[in-house]
């Protein structure tokens, strides 16, 4: 009989990581949900205290074996640009850091999936000194440079130090066996995305954003890649971007390319 796969997901307790942990819950997985309310772990992971809960409590739960991460907690550019890089960049590569043993330590073939967006390529400014204080680890620094930074672009910054992130660990981590991958969602139909159909100063913005396939993404649209990249079907794919945004970053960037 097979072994049940236990996976950690942060912010389980809406939107995308909510219907990941409904769709690997529907397939017989067991699932560590990390969360601020709702979950197995109450963590806030805008804090190292948090953060060190987040880790510590998903460690005792799994008895030290995971078989994935799924950091998918973050806050959008509603909320002040030092709380987004807290969160969205500096809370999800700590618990992936802090659960590495885990993942490590008996799992047939252990992953990682992390969150970018493709607001990453359609904001000016992402890849700017935030984005490369996020990847030099300076958090202080970072949380400066947030300080003066809309938080659309903090937002798309932390995305882009995300993605950046996985390229650059995919070697220690494929020596380790462990495979990291990140998907770019555009947008998908959450309470997240509501917050900003909601302000009347990105309602617009939103909308005119242009979709290929002629509509936002829903939740399982992301559910279902991230339980593929998970899973031994995607057992060669490592250190890649996957963009799951309904084509408008190819869209708006057709020549983007290597
Ligand atoms: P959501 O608001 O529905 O869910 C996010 C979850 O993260 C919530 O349950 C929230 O409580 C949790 N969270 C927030 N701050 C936290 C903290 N400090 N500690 C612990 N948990 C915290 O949003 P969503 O749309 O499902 O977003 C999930 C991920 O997808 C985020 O990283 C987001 O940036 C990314 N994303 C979303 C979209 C979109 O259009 N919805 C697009 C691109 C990327």
């Amino acid at each position: 009989m097979a072994r049940t796969r236990t996976i950690a997901i942060t912010g389980a307790a809406s939107g995308l990581g909510k219907a990941l942990r409904a769709r690997l819950e529907g397939a017989g997985a067991r699932v560590i949900g990390v969360d601020v309310h709702s979950c197995e772990i109450s963590a806030d992971l805008s804090s190292e205290r948090g953060r060190a809960a987040a880790v510590g409590g998903v460690f005792t739960a799994c008895g030290g074996v995971l078989d994935a991460v799924v950091p998918c907690a973050g806050v959008g550019p509603q909320h002040p640009s030092e709380r987004i890089v807290a969160v969205n960049y500096f809370g999800a590569v700590a618990t992936v850091e802090g659960l590495l043993e885990a993942l490590g330590a008996g799992s047939d073939g252990p992953a990682v999936v992390m969150i970018s967006s493709n607001s990453t390529t359609m904001t000016p400014g992402a890849s700017g000194a935030l984005a490369d204080a996020c990847g030099a680890g300076d958090e202080v620094a970072a949380l400066a440079l947030a300080g003066d930074a809309h938080p659309a672009v903090a937002y798309a910054a932390s995305k882009v130090a995300i993605g950046r992130y996985v390229r650059r660990r995919a070697a220690d981590l494929g020596a380790l066996g462990v495979r990291i991958n990140s998907v770019a969602p555009g947008a998908f139909d959450t309470p997240l995305l509501q917050q900003g159909l909601d302000d009347p100063a990105t309602k617009d913005l939103i909308e005119s954003i242009p979709i290929p396939l002629g509509r936002r993404g829903k939740p399982d649209d992301i559910a279902d890649v991230i339980d593929w990249l998970i899973s031994d079907g995607a057992r060669y794919v490592h250190g890649a971007n996957l963009f799951v945004d309904g084509g408008t970053d190819a869209l708006l960037f057709p020549n983007r390319f290597p």
